[in-house]
């Protein structure tokens, strides 16, 4: 591994979301992480009605004796978080280890179920291949958007690298055994005895410690290699390092000839691409998409998407003005944001073969219609639009086409191109016809079809400036108006 040129991807990343510095982890020791209260400390940093909700959980699994443990990226987060501040989490995970329970559904879900009775305003998930549930609230008043999932303790075991695991009750440690990096496999015991244990198997806080993404075991990214995208996720996100060894295993399983299996038997894996996709959602929405997609690419790990993808410095360059210009025209720019890297990125998969990566990663239908179009759109706009002279008729053309539609071939055109489409979202689409029909009206034209054709011709003669005032504008419908009446 080049350390320079991974040290410099690290570097660029334009968002930290979590401070390591100030963070509790770097004040606990061995010692005094016996003496902290770690139900004290959950209780203060969640949301109070949250911590009800898993409290009254945490009682559902007390009356049935059985083991409920928190998991995963809260526990994390607790302890890499400022002391002072709330964890921000919409996701809280909860594994219940019910202790051999006979009960076929798992343990998780029959708890899922009941705190569903009690709250029927929650959306419940189950899903009985995993033993799992999840309860789910939406903009609630007292829980804001949350979801819980609930899931049964377990082992999975891949038939073959890749595939979809299948599951097998287990105790806690066989659970945490099974999950991805050493810092993501803590566990809280919320039930007693031993309430708020904390199980770290892996030593994991040494490593939240040393701030390094560590894998479990050299398999690991060739049983599954969503997990690549997650390790490359977590480091670019947390200013984490990415352990020696574990580095080492990401080469094993890119270079691995798994990793051509894949491509060529991706079809017959439907649910590691739809893995791969929802990574690349958590990825691609947030301000780091750029340093994350760069250290994929250095690890070879796009590949998984398909072979032939590359991110070179001219896709980099489309995606990053893509990004700049949808801030512009849409507020809720993060909805779609990394839809649009992705297309752009899949843009340079040759055209025929674009569909089958796109069906495959279950993309939106209007994406993949897109990816599918795009190409003859930019044509046709780029044909167009230089050759006209007048703005209204430039705008018309743009008219026809939606605002993703127009941010992708404003980002792969040339600059008369783009500053041409970026003229029509800041100035043109804003300019309207001076006068409305209710001034129609109050000029003395009855209403009808005319109308609409009248306050057209106003419209294109104010894009072209042939009209600046109102007054014009009375004096061209008039002529209109009188041109009819003939
Ligand atoms: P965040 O939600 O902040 O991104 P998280 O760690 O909660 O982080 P999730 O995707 O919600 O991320 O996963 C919850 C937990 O499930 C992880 O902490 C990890 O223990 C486990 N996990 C998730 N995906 C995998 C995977 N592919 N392989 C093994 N374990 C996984």
């Amino acid at each position: 591994m080049n350390k320079k040129k991974l040290l410099n991807i690290l570097g660029k990343k334009d968002l930290l979301e979590i401070n390591t510095k100030n963070s509790l982890v770097r004040n606990l020791s061995n010692e005094n992480l016996i003496e902290t209260d770690l139900i004290e400390l959950i209780s203060n940093l969640v949301n109070h009605n949250i911590w009800q909700l898993i409290k009254e959980i945490t009682w559902e699994a007390e009356i049935k004796a059985w083991d409920l443990y928190i998991v995963g990226g809260v526990v994390r987060d607790l302890f890499l978080v400022n002391k002072n501040k709330k964890i921000l989490t919409q996701d809280i995970d909860l594994v219940v280890d019910g202790n051999n329970s006979p009960l076929n559904i798992g343990a998780g879900i029959e708890i899922a179920q009941t705190i569903k009775q009690r709250h029927p305003e929650a959306k419940l998930v189950v899903h009985y291949d995993f033993k799992t549930a999840s309860l789910s609230w939406n903009e609630d008043k007292r829980y804001g958007s949350i979801q819980i999932d609930i899931a049964t303790s377990r082992t999975e075991i891949y038939p073959y690298p890749a595939a979809n695991p299948k599951v097998q009750l287990a105790s806690i440690k066989q659970d945490l055994s099974r999950r991805d990096f050493t810092i993501n496999a803590l566990a809280i015991k919320l039930t007693s005895p031993e309430r708020g244990k904390l199980l770290d198997l892996f030593m994991g806080l040494l490593d939240l410690k040393k701030a390094q993404i560590k894998v479990l075991h050299p398999n690991s990214f060739i049983e599954d290699p969503t997990r690549i995208y997650r390790a490359v996720r977590f480091a670019i996100r947390l200013n984490f390092n990415i352990e020696a060894n574990t580095i080492q295993y990401i080469y094993d399983a890119t270079k691995n000839e798994i990793y051509d299996k894949i491509n060529s038997e991706i079809s017959i894996l439907p649910s590691l691409t739809i893995r791969l996709k929802n990574e690349l959602r958590s990825i691609l929405g947030t301000n780091c998409w750029r340093a994350s997609l760069e250290l994929l690419s250095y690890f070879g790990a796009l590949n998984y998407l398909h072979p032939k993808l590359t991110l070179n410095n001219k896709v980099l360059w489309q995606m990053r003005y893509a990004v700049r210009f949808i801030k512009y025209v849409n507020p809720h720019y993060k909805i779609v944001q990394w839809l649009l890297i992705l297309e752009i990125l899949l843009s340079s998969i040759p055209q025929k073969e674009r569909n089958f990566v796109a069906t495959n990663l279950q993309l939106p239908s209007e994406s993949i219609k897109r990816l599918l179009e795009i190409q003859n759109i930019n044509k046709k706009i780029n044909q167009r639009l230089s050759s006209y002279c007048k703005v209204s008729d430039k705008v018309k053309l743009l008219n026809k086409f939606n605002n993703v539609e127009l941010i992708l071939v404003a980002a792969q055109s040339k600059k008369e191109i783009r500053s041409l489409i970026w003229q029509y979202f800041t100035r043109f689409s804003k300019i309207s016809s001076p006068l409305s029909g209710h001034d129609l009206k109050k000029m003395g034209y009855l209403p009808g079809p005319k109308y609409k054709k009248v306050l057209s011709i106003l419209l294109d003669k104010t894009l072209d400036r042939e009209i600046k005032t109102r007054k014009e504008a009375e004096v061209i419908v008039q002529q209109i108006m009188a041109r009819r009446l003939d």
